[in-house]
């Protein structure tokens, strides 16, 4: 190469480089913008018009990208109205539901929270952007080790998941401020009654396969009261050999 073909080819490749990163910058720019304008419409339209009014619980709801949280071949409906399917036949819950279950346990910065059932882990990930930690145990190995990955892919560094059976709570973190339980048994588990701090709540789903309500529970100088709030349709809780709670 002599001395002006040198300078041709500099001059062609500077001349390349700002149409090369305003494309870059687009594309990236173009897909946050995307799922950002779809997900500040989910929180206005599907969680905000049916009532949820807790900023910390809305805020989180405008910052974890929900779209991260499903299957690849769903990531277009990631913020529509509805549960979607994730592996193992489980679901991830639609949004208005798991921004009525945060509201609902009137979390504190400082609070410690137990999820049964991490399933895709966005329900952990609202969570964790509200409270001081998260505690989330799932049963099917396969969605535990995946949501792991997710979890560190994406910076979560105050949520700590165990693969088992949620049934018998978390007794080595215990008491937990608040317990979450997306998945329905037919009765409130003993071991999570008993891992409820004094002041504490508890949401969960108890019923039979298709008709469940969604109770709250309160515990206060150690007694639980508890307050049917929704009719709702989760998963059920299974044991290790497969049978229902
Ligand atoms: N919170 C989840 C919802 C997942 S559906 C989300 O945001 O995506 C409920 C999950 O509970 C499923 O992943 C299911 O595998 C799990 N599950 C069912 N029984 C369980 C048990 N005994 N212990 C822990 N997880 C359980």
């Amino acid at each position: 190469m002599n001395w002006f073909s040198l300078k041709l080819f500099e001059l062609r490749f500077w001349l390349l480089v700002p149409p090369v990163f305003a494309f870059v910058m687009g594309c990236s720019a173009q897909d946050a913008d995307k799922f950002n304008g779809q997900r500040m419409q989910m929180v206005e339209r599907q969680i905000k018009a049916r009532g949820v009014t807790d900023k910390a619980t809305l805020d989180a709801c405008r910052k974890v990208p929900r779209h991260r949280f499903v299957l690849p071949q769903y990531i277009n409906s990631a913020y529509a109205d509805s549960p979607l399917p994730i592996e193992e036949g489980q679901t991830i819950s639609q949004p208005y539901i798991v921004a009525f279950m945060t509201e609902a346990l009137n979390l504190k910065r400082t609070d410690k929270v137990l999820e049964i059932g991490t399933g895709s882990g966005y329900q952990a990930a609202i969570l964790a952007e509200i409270c001081d930690s998260v505690f989330t145990i799932e049963i099917f190995p396969k969605l535990g080790n995946k949501t792991i990955e997710l979890f560190a892919e994406l910076g979560y560094k105050n949520i700590f998941v165990k693969i088992g059976d949620g049934y018998k709570g978390w007794p080595e973190h215990a008491p937990f401020d608040a317990i979450i339980v997306t998945c329905s048994p037919t009765h409130i588990p003993q071991p999570l009654q008993d891992q409820l701090a004094e002041g504490g709540r508890m949401i969960i789903p108890v019923g039979e396969t298709h008709f469940q309500s969604l109770v709250l529970l309160e515990k206060k100088k150690g007694k639980l009261r508890e307050e049917k709030v929704l009719p709702v349709r989760f998963v059920p809780m299974i044991s290790d050999d497969g049978e229902k709670y």
